[in-house]
């Protein structure tokens, strides 16, 4: 009986295309209810599926974020004032994607990749979803190849690799931003495609980001995506999504990408903004229940991607901003639990003239060192228990006045190291420049020296391996190790070096 009526619905339907040129479609169509500062609440599409992209009758589009029994929660990208209650929406049956290809670099856009730097349209063949289900372990590789931040600091004692995915945590002012760009900068040179993500930042900052990038001819591998803290909560919240959309595209051609986050926090207030007008039940800091999901979705997209399926990365540098160094905040302990480490930065630090204003106590990198070169490993390894030891000591022995001569010595050190790891803003080194710098450190150099001196003593020594010791850098840029060699000429130059500056 069923086999004859499925049948007759196939003879019915190829009589009917066959013989009229219309075809049939069906169209899910619903009414806005209610709009609240760029939200929809709708009736009527039943069939809809979250993500899903939905057209307004002005032809403002909107992306579905929250289905309840009967009703859709919809964020509108786009002008919502042209939308009124009763108007007509169109589910159009596919979820958001953005436009990528290669001509994003160079360029600044918003999270749907229109233009806002005032050139032409993005040409593009593919689209990309901004939703998309991190890649399993079955096609990842582990972290193994470093992301060199040209920051000394950072380079030796919390080393990033390729694929991880690095948190920089801290207040106000502290700095955040700028290892960020620093780190842009640096990538000059090394096949790593930049994306950097401003959510909810001051327009007159992203001018200055873009401004420095273009300078620096670092726009020229980058891609800048803005959604500000003048533009609508709707394209807030998307603009990580986007950014790490864009990034897998240059990840799927086998490149190593860096998708840098600024910031997250901001990026929760836009959903904590949306999830209070759809009157989701608000929990922990007025956020709702599924706040870590949020972030815990996003960073997870970052990875390393096996040979076998392409290969390629993508690391997340997401920054994180806190209120008087409390990082026990909701926000801050979830990304904290999310990423494979963070950089911790301090106002007390910054004011002291400790730029970046990194605490190395309490800064860990939790993969990175898998990745770290053998030579920064030679000098880092000892500078790293120096400052331990230093931090110790300098806290008791404030207090005491006739210290012996050990713990003098260790103070000595602790207060050099921590002057050579200063470094100043958009001035990243070369990984043989850091190389000899630390070098330097660790071999006693700077124990003669005031603490003062010592930026001018970094100066200069890098000024002479640059015009006496080609070679040693040379070879240390080429074997990422300081062979016997090396270390004999690098003796002999700055023993040299040591003697005409003393
Ligand atoms: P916000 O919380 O406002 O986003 P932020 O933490 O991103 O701030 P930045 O904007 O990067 O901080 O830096 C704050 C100020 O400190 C800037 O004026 C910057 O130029 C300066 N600064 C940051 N790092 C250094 C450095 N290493 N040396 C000198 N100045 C620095
Ligand atoms: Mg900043």
């Amino acid at each position: 009986m069923k086999n004859n009526l499925d049948e007759y619905i196939k003879k019915v339907e190829t009589q009917l295309t066959s013989t009229s040129s219309i075809k049939p479609s069906m169209l899910e169509v619903g009414r806005v209810e209610e709009i609240r500062d760029g939200v929809v609440i709708a009736s009527g599409l039943n069939n809809a599926s979250y993500g899903e992209v939905v057209e307004f009758a002005s032809g403002v589009k909107g992306y579905i974020i929250d289905l309840t029994e009967d009703r859709v929660g919809i964020i509108v990208l786009g002008d919502y004032l042209t939308i009124a209650a009763n108007d007509q929406i169109k589910a159009v049956g596919y979820t958001l994607s953005v436009p990528v290809s290669d001509d994003l670099l160079g360029r600044v856009v918003d999270p749907l990749c229109n233009p806002q730097d005032g050139l032409a349209p993005i040409k593009s063949d593919q689209n990309f979803p901004v939703e998309k289900i991190a890649p399993t372990v079955v096609y990842r590789k582990s972290v193994s190849v470093p992301l060199l931040t040209g920051i000394k600091a950072i380079d030796a004692l919390i080393p990033i690799g390729r694929g991880q995915r690095e948190l920089i945590i801290g207040d106000r002012g502290t700095g955040k931003t700028t290892i960020a760009l620093d780190t842009i900068l640096s990538q000059k040179g090394e096949n790593v495609i930049c994306i950097y993500a401003g959510v909810g930042q001051k327009n007159s900052k992203m001018a200055l980001v873009i401004d420095l990038l273009r300078k620096h001819k670092a726009l020229d591998y980058s891609v800048v995506v803005n959604a500000s803290a003048s533009d609508s909560v709707s394209m807030q919240y998307i603009a990580p999504y986007s950014a790490c959309a864009i990034g897998e595209y240059f990840m799927s051609q086998g490149k190593d990408v860096l998708v840098i986050y600024d910031d997250l926090s901001k990026h929760a207030w836009a959903y904590r903004q949306i999830s209070l007008i759809l009157r989701r039940p608000a929990g922990r800091e007025a956020y709702p229940g599924d706040i870590f999901y949020l972030h815990s979705r996003l960073l997870e997209r970052a990875c390393r991607i096996d040979d076998k399926y392409g290969g390629g990365s993508i690391t997340a540098l997401p920054i994180v901003e806190t209120l008087e160094g409390d990082m026990s905040a909701y926000i801050p302990t979830n990304i904290i639990s999310i990423t494979d480490g963070q950089i911790f930065l301090e106002t007390d630090l910054f004011n002291a003239g400790i730029r970046p204003a990194i605490n190395v106590g309490i800064s860990v990198s939790r993969v990175g060192g898998n990745a770290q070169a053998k030579a920064m490993k030679q000098v880092a390894g000892k500078l790293k228990l120096d400052l331990a030891q230093y931090r110790e000591m300098a806290a008791f022995s404030q207090f005491e006045s006739d210290l012996d001569e050990e713990t003098k010595k260790l103070l000595n050190r602790g207060a050099k190291v921590t002057q050579v790891l200063k470094q100043d803003k958009n001035n990243p080194y070369t990984f043989e420049e850091e190389i000899v710098i630390l070098w330097a450190a660790y071999h006693g150099l700077l124990d003669t020296i005031p603490a003062t001196e010592v930026e001018v003593f970094e100066k200069k020594l890098l000024e002479t391996v640059h015009l006496r010791g080609k070679e040693i850098l040379e070879s240390i840029r080429k074997e990422k190790n300081i062979s016997a060699e090396t270390e004999k000429k690098l003796e002999a130059l700055t023993g040299d070096f040591v003697l005409i500056n003393k």
